[in-house]
């Protein structure tokens, strides 16, 4: 353990960014697992010969230095970190009125307390699809937060006239350190039943969208419900298609050649007609969302079948949202994948595709003190501090960590889960009680130690079966704005969600 480490160490309070986790269950990166194994650790990545082999190396180098934590991970299963790849981490409400109401204080300690019980339930990254912005980032220290990649803002039509451009928005949400250009290419669910799946921009657009973003190494996510916009997203290069409700089996099989990802975010429409239900959303959307309910699963079994990798998101953008990606993990299983297809989504697809953009292997952690001006005040060397989650790595650095992002392979980000419950098991990954640690860039944390006071904010969905989970749980951070939500000036709060979800 290096001395940039032992300091890290110390600014954890004794948490550290090397160690070992002996006698636990270690999943493959086929998402298997076999015979108990030692998995180690040291300065933010899997070790060498890890997770076959017990540490050999001289003790001054190895996992059980000075200060290094040894857990005993007997009876227990290891997963790689789960990425969450399209979330909302700085939104509290569902539609822009509400969280102009919140105000910034409201929204930083939100956002922060969201983060937070993100990383406790096992989320070690997400890749915000709107509304994060670099300076909101910095805000929340890195040892309470998965490492997160940005869009800074969602690229609409309006946000597109509003630059003079779609051209002028993207080189906008690129210079305020987009790592993702969010382009929105269809309607979403404010759309009539039936229709809304026009094309928001042109092809040549997209396309200029796409190199663009690729001349500055950032990746472009498409919200895309179905259509030609999924078309124009595949033609133009892009890097993931966010929700793909109506995917056909003809574009899975382009896109999976195309070398795209699919988002799909089953939870949320569940989500939304609950709150049509509650009449905290007009009553007007529940035909289309209800069609996107129906639907949505379909795309997952024919990306599935076409090898179109699948990467878990959640959409999150509520408070009693946010954390909530392992049950999106069981929405993935009831809409057809097995436990195991299901486990690579939550981990190493989205992982891969995070990897995808600009030093996208995160936590700049990688160097001790990293590259970043938040190193000092946040110890270094497990995490890459609060400004900047991608700080810059080397092509070959990238490479290596793109082969093996979302594993527990040596070299691999030292991000994982440590579970008291077999994670295939109905249930047992979205039961937050069943996490046991959270290793974040080779930081061994107690989720615990991230939650509020006494409360358990993650209770697992009423019943395991239930194939799709979506009831509002309790939550200690600030309540939705929905109550006065019907007071609020109708133009801007009626348009917003049909630019999301
Ligand atoms: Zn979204």
């Amino acid at each position: 353990m290096d001395q940039g480490s032992t300091a890290a160490a110390r600014a954890h309070g004794g948490l550290t960014a090397a160690g070992v986790i002996r006698g636990a269950r270690v999943m493959s990166p086929t998402g298997d697992f076999a015979a108990p194994a030692t998995l180690a650790w040291s300065a933010g990545r899997f070790l060498e010969g890890q997770p076959a082999v017990e540490w050999t190396g001289p003790e001054a180098a190895g996992p059980r230095a000075a200060g290094a934590a040894d857990f005993d991970g007997t009876g227990l299963w290891v997963i790689p970190g789960i990425v969450d790849a399209h979330v909302h981490a700085s939104w509290h409400a569902f539609d822009a009125a509400d969280r102009e109401l919140l105000g910034d204080a409201g929204t930083r300690a939100a956002t922060a307390a969201g983060l937070a019980r993100t990383l406790a339930a096992g989320i070690t990254s997400v890749r915000d699809a709107g509304g994060l912005t670099s300076a909101a980032l910095a805000a929340v220290p890195a040892t309470r937060r998965p490492a997160v990649q940005l869009s800074v803002r969602m690229l609409d039509h309006a946000a597109a006239e509003a630059a003079g451009g779609l051209d002028r928005a993207v080189d906008t949400v690129l210079g305020a350190g987009a790592q993702w250009v969010k382009l929105v290419g269809t309607a979403g669910v404010a759309a009539p039943a039936g229709a809304g799946l026009d094309p928001i921009f042109t092809a040549a657009e997209v396309r200029d969208a796409v190199r663009r973003a690729g001349d500055a190494g950032a990746g472009v996510m498409v919200h895309a419900w179905g259509g030609a916009a999924i078309d124009d997203a595949i033609d133009a290069g892009a890097t993931s298609i966010e929700h793909g409700i109506f995917l056909t089996p003809d574009q899975a099989a382009r896109a999976a050649a195309a070398g795209l990802t699919l988002v799909p975010t089953l939870r949320i429409y569940h989500l939304v007609r609950r709150m049509i239900a509650a009449g905290k959303l007009p009553a007007a959307f529940d035909a289309r969302v209800a069609e996107a309910v129906a639907a949505h699963p379909n795309a997952v079994r024919i990306a599935r079948d076409a090898g179109l990798p699948i990467a878990l998101g959640t959409d999150s953008g509520t408070p009693d949202q946010h954390g909530s990606a392992p049950l999106e993990f069981d929405a993935l299983v009831a809409a057809g994948l097995d436990p195991a297809e299901a486990l690579l989504a939550a981990t190493r697809n989205g992982a891969a595709l995070l990897a995808r953009a600009a030093g996208g292997t995160e936590p700049g952690g990688t160097e001790p003190g990293g590259t970043e001006p938040g190193g000092a005040e946040t110890g270094g060397a497990g995490f890459g501090g609060a400004g900047s989650d991608t700080a810059a790595a080397g092509p070959a650095e990238a490479s290596r960590a793109a082969s093996t992002a979302g594993t527990l392979a040596p070299g691999a980000l030292a991000d994982a889960v440590l579970l008291r419950r077999d994670p295939r098991e109905p249930g047992a990954l979205s039961d937050q009680g069943a996490v046991v640690r959270v290793l974040r860039a080779g930081v061994l944390l107690d989720p615990r130690e991230l939650l509020p006071d006494a409360a358990d904010p993650h209770p697992s969905d009423p019943s395991p079966s239930d194939p799709h989970p979506s009831d509002p749980r309790p939550s200690a951070a600030p309540p939705t704005d929905s109550a006065r939500r019907d007071s609020t000036p109708g133009g801007q709060a009626r348009r917003d969600p049909a630019q999301r979800t």
